[in-house]
């Protein structure tokens, strides 16, 4: 009978019309509510025991504890947030750090990182100053979240009725989640070629303060005030990373690779047009010095003290083209002229240097 009840429940709640559809968002819900599990009209093939054990669980909340959690891990963020209205039992339950853990790492997981874990703490944070500051009782709930998940909330087509009203602990992972999905929060990450692909940015990587557009399934994106200011919107999901290192955009990054450095490594390099702009990264490979035929039996460019580093987005003879750094004393080096290269990545992984061939787009600079 047990088994016969997930199944039930399974299909009310895991139904795709669940999620996508007004009606039987609806209908669900009101059945929910009403505690009413009997929308199947009896059939006398019924047992009578089963009919008297039907009879004795009659709300959802008197399923055993394990059946009602494999249910709800089931359920999309929109039938989470949906089945919280329901009642204040299934709000506490659906408003769980550990059912939304599972949809922020599906969702979030490869481009949260821990600079903008941060920024929510320390929005959380600056929220709870705020409210202590002027003196008000720290409410404890952010209140109506639909202010937070405007997208969801119209795809529900719930409105904004009272049967649906609900409320999430802010500093809980739902908030977090809300928050993102309803571009609430801008939090930080990087852009490849930033600028809708401007040459000038082909293959680099820039830090920016992001919002999400779920309505369209993209991001806006803000560039640092100490640069020129610059929002682009329309970026999609392939042209975004978490930040590779923890490192701020105007700290020069240390390198641990230059020892290790040799022809045919991929790299990417810090590199800003003045010492006020922040840095971007930027992809490049490792090359053979001038005296060497870069005949691997006799190269010896992996045992130099100069390092040759090669940009081939840029044409032969462009001054972008090649640069050389010394692998023991290398940090910061460039001019005004040419710019100032900082640390470097040797890219060990595969799928990193995969993802920068991706956005070559296969025009070579001036
Ligand atoms: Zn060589």
């Amino acid at each position: 009978m047990i088994f016969l009840m997930i199944s039930f429940f399974s299909f009310i709640l895991l139904s795709k019309s669940f999620s996508l559809m007004a009606l039987p968002i609806r209908k669900s819900v009101i059945a929910i509510t009403c505690f009413d599990v009997s929308p199947v009209k009896e059939t006398r093939s019924l047992k009578a025991e089963n009919v008297r054990e039907r009879e004795e669980i009659s709300s959802l909340l008197d399923l055993p504890e394990f059946v009602l959690e494999c249910i709800l891990e089931r359920l999309s963020p929109t039938g989470l947030f949906t089945m919280a209205g329901v009642c204040t039992s299934l709000q506490e339950k659906c408003t769980s750090d550990h059912l939304w853990e599972r949809h922020m790492k599906q969702k979030w997981g490869r481009l949260i990182g821990d600079a903008a874990y941060s920024e929510w703490q320390w929005h959380i944070a600056s929220r709870k100053r705020s409210t202590l500051s002027k003196g008000t009782k720290r409410k404890t709930w952010f209140g109506n979240v639909s202010s937070l998940w405007p997208v969801l909330w119209n795809k529900s087509k719930l409105g904004t009725g009272s049967e649906t009203r609900s409320s999430v602990r802010e500093d809980s992972v739902m908030a977090w989640y809300l928050a993102l999905e309803g571009g609430t929060f801008w939090f930080p990450a990087q852009v490849y070629n930033r600028e809708n692909g401007t040459i000038g940015f082909m293959l680099s990587c820039y830090d920016a303060e992001l919002s999400y557009d779920s309505s369209t399934d993209t991001f806006k994106a803000s560039y640092s005030p100490h640069g020129r200011r610059t929002i682009e919107d329309g970026i999609e999901w392939d042209r975004l990373r978490a930040p590779a290192v923890d490192n701020p955009a105007h700290v020069v990054h240390v390198s641990d690779c230059l020892d290790d450095l040799k022809p045919g490594d991929h790299i990417e390099i810090q590199w800003r047009r003045t010492k006020e702009f922040p840095y971007g990264w930027w992809y490049g490979v490792v090359g053979h010095m001038q005296s060497c035929s870069g005949n691997k039996t006799h190269c010896q460019c992996h045992k130099s003290d100069t390092v040759m580093l090669e940009f081939k987005q840029y044409t032969a003879g462009s001054q972008w083209r090649q640069m050389t750094i010394n692998r023991k004393t290398h940090s910061e080096v460039g001019n005004r002229a040419a710019g100032f290269y900082g640390g470097i990545r040797k890219l060990y992984n595969e799928e990193e240097i995969s993802v920068w061939k991706r956005h070559w787009q296969f025009k070579v600079v001036e």
